[in-house]
């Protein structure tokens, strides 16, 4: 058998990567900004933390998780998603009872969905948890916060807000009744997984891409009139805070998330430029999270994004930022020189800790060399050949303009690599 990536798990090549990393700078800055402290925990966790958090009835917990046993015959699942795990290490950790927290993380997640552009098994998901705060206000943090990262990221004119409430847990009751209700007349018109829904997780039905059970749900009661007194305070709070900051949104009944912790506020930002995969971020309010997970009552909100999407739609930009990667290049010419090549790097990356050298290693025509030097995107050429090593000097070619190659001796060099430095 031809051994082949797992289906659904990507590569990530270097010109990927680098949007990547490009992401992380810009969210590690942000985060860093309102004063987010960053935590990591482990990708295996035993298998009903999940299942006790997410919910039984959800798709990820049904028909996506990564689940098995290990050697002492326990089971553990990778992780789906993020706000358990760091739910579980904030209670084991005694980090919740009393005190506030706002946290961050990134890290690959694992689901069993089927792949397809933007949607692969195992993904990237940056996330934020606060613990603590209860009131609306820390949610608009949580949303000015992403949108902050839209903006230094430049893809603000590409995402768009929407928000819901899914009220307390008895008025999302309350309405998951009155929906089961008005939607039992009409169960042998709905598609088959809606049809197994209404039995185990109704409120997902509203997620149905089925036009057939779309039409159906347009009559349907929507979760907003159900909101308690409290619920519809908050939500009306919240909205006040994002319209004083001019922060442009959505109210889209039919956001229930997918999973079952959430409760009160709960938001996505969608695109349009990804096709099937328009969700980017996404997040809520998990008030009884913490609970239900055997801790002391503890009011939470979190959000995750996806990181692979975030590079797809910058990758679709006309500039996608990141650099060449390579300053100098150095090429050679002979078996002295190329030793004397090496050492030039050497002492190039010892003098100028800024600049990114690379040396060409191997044999190779002098005119490829001069040709990759290109390709690799740096300033100039650094050339050793067996007049320059007999003469004591290097040759320098401004990769950048075709007509300028001279030579320099050795204590030219800083002033040439300074100039370089200075003009990137
Ligand atoms: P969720 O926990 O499902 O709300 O996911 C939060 C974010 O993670 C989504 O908005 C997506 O950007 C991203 N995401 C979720 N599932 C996948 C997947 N299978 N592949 C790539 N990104 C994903």
């Amino acid at each position: 058998m031809k051994i082949q990536a797992v289906r659904g798990m990507q590569d990530l090549l270097p010109e990927k990567q680098k949007i990547f990393r490009h992401v992380e700078d810009v969210v590690r800055r942000v985060f860093s900004a309102y004063g987010y402290g960053e935590v990591d925990f482990p990708v295996i966790e035993y298998t009903q933390l999940f299942s006790r958090s997410v919910g039984e009835a959800t798709d990820i917990v049904e028909k996506e998780m990564y689940t098995f046993n290990d050697r002492s015959g326990d089971s553990v699942t990778l992780r789906p998603e993020g706000t358990a795990g760091c739910v579980r290490m904030a209670q084991e950790n005694g980090m919740l009872f009393n005190q506030i927290q706002r946290l961050w993380y990134a890290g690959p997640m694992f689901r069993y969905e089927r792949p397809q552009k933007g949607r692969y098994r195992q993904f990237f998901q940056i996330g934020g948890e606060c613990f603590g705060m209860a009131g609306p206000d820390i949610d608009a943090e949580l949303i000015f916060l992403t949108a902050r990262i839209w903006q230094e990221l430049e893809i603000t004119d590409q995402v768009t807000l929407e928000l819901n409430s899914m009220g307390s847990v008895e008025s999302r009751k309350a309405y998951e009744q009155s929906l089961v209700e008005f939607l039992s007349g009409s169960r042998s018109s709905l598609d088959p997984d809606s049809q197994r829904r209404l039995d185990s997780n109704p409120l997902r039905i509203l997620d149905s891409k089925d036009p057939n059970t779309q039409a159906i749900l347009s009559d349907a009661p929507v979760l907003i009139d159900f909101l308690d007194h409290e619920s519809a305070e908050h939500f009306a709070q919240l909205r006040r805070m994002l319209d004083n900051a001019q922060l442009a949104y959505e109210v889209n009944p039919t956001i229930v998330r997918g999973l079952d912790y959430y409760n009160g506020t709960v938001f996505e930002w969608t695109t349009t430029a990804l096709g099937a995969q328009g969700a980017v971020c996404g997040g809520g309010r998990y008030d009884g999270l913490v609970e239900q997970l055997g801790g002391r009552p503890t009011p939470a909100v979190g959000f995750a994004m996806g990181l692979d999407r975030l590079a797809l739609l910058i990758l679709e930009q006309k500039n996608p930022p990141g650099d060449s990667g390579i300053d100098v290049f150095i090429a050679s010419m002979g078996g002295i020189a190329r030793a004397q090549a090496l050492l030039l790097g050497e002492k190039l990356r010892d003098q100028f800790q800024e600049v990114r050298v690379q040396v060409h290693c191997g044999n190779g025509k002098f005119k490829a060399q001069l040709k990759k030097a290109d390709q690799s995107g740096a300033q100039i050429a650094l050339i050793l050949g067996e007049d320059e090593v007999e003469a004591g000097e290097i040759s320098v070619k401004n990769l950048r303009d075709e007509s300028v190659q001279y030579r320099i001796t050795n204590k030219d060099l800083a002033r040439v690599i300074d100039s370089i430095v200075v003009s990137r």
